[in-house]
């Protein structure tokens, strides 16, 4: 396993002005199977922030927002309700269509973390819809030398993280003191990534020579096996992403994530005819 490319991402805005930067789901990385979409915020002006995402439906995949610094509250059309703050993670399961929001519960501060969209399967695009709360003092964390691994999703060691995911994923939050080292090692068959979002950290790269990550960075890993990171003088934090491809084809349009065009025009549809979120 190494680092075949590293990419700044790509500034954007979204929901109603929020600014971000779009790591995955860009001309330069379009997907990485499972993973349809990754988006990071840090912003300390609320002008940046505060207009939130409002109401907007989905369907096909799942949502899943990291917090870092700030509070968020989401609320959907199953009944589905919290308030999220650092460390915090919500998990929406879109299935057959929901509708929800997702608001700034702050006027002023930092607003920091990432949303991550991951794709299901054709068999499971139409299931029910569901929304899971995590907070951050059920995610487990396995302390190494000089590094902390929050485990969100999937296992890492001894630890299982509490997110029940649809697509066998695993997502990690790694903290890195100055100059420590970590070595992760992906199930065979598994795409991944990390994004880079405080200091630097180097790896290899296909040839085996060091390659040098500075925050803020997205790193798409290639190959198989172990692969090690040595975090600089700063020391390093990094969310990282694993997953088994789905491989079947994509078709995507705004909020809704399909096979097919015919499925997504369906989308449509039924959520302007009012068949969402019931
Ligand atoms: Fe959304």
């Amino acid at each position: 396993m190494h680092i075949a490319r590293l990419v700044p991402g790509m500034e954007t805005s979204d929901g109603a002005g929020v600014r971000l930067t779009r790591m995955i789901g860009t001309p330069q990385v379009d997907m990485i199977d499972p993973f349809l979409m990754l988006d990071r915020f840090d912003n300390e002006d609320p002008g940046a922030y505060i207009g939130g995402f409002p109401e907007h439906p989905h369907r096909g995949f799942e949502t899943v927002t990291i917090m870092l610094d700030g509070k968020m509250r989401h609320r959907d059309s199953t009944g589905g309700e919290g308030v999220i703050g650092p460390g915090d993670v919500q998990w929406m399961t879109a299935g057959r269509g929901i509708i929800h929001s997702e608001m700034p519960e702050q006027i002023e501060g930092r607003m920091r973390g990432f949303q991550l969209w991951v794709n299901l399967p054709a068999a499971d695009k139409m299931k029910a819809p569901g929304y899971q709360d995590i907070t951050v003092d059920t995610i487990p964390v396995v302390e190494e030398d000089g590094v902390r691994v929050h485990v969100v999703a999937g296992s890492y060691g001894d630890a299982a993280g509490p997110a029940k995911s649809h697509t066998p994923i695993r997502l990690l939050r790694i903290e890195m003191e100055p100059n420590a080292t970590w070595s992760f090692n992906p199930e065979a068959g598994r795409n991944s990534f990390f994004c880079l979002y405080e200091g630097s950290v180097s790896g290899s790269d296909n040839l085996g020579s060091d390659k040098q990550a500075q925050a803020p960075s997205l790193a798409v890993l290639a190959g198989t096996g172990e692969t090690r990171l040595a975090a600089g003088p700063e020391g390093a934090a990094l969310f990282l992403g694993e997953g088994t491809p789905i491989g079947e084809p994509v078709a995507r349009y705004g909020p809704f994530v399909m096979n097919s065009r015919d499925e997504l025009i369906q989308a449509f549809q039924d959520f302007e005819s009012g068949r969402f979120g019931n």
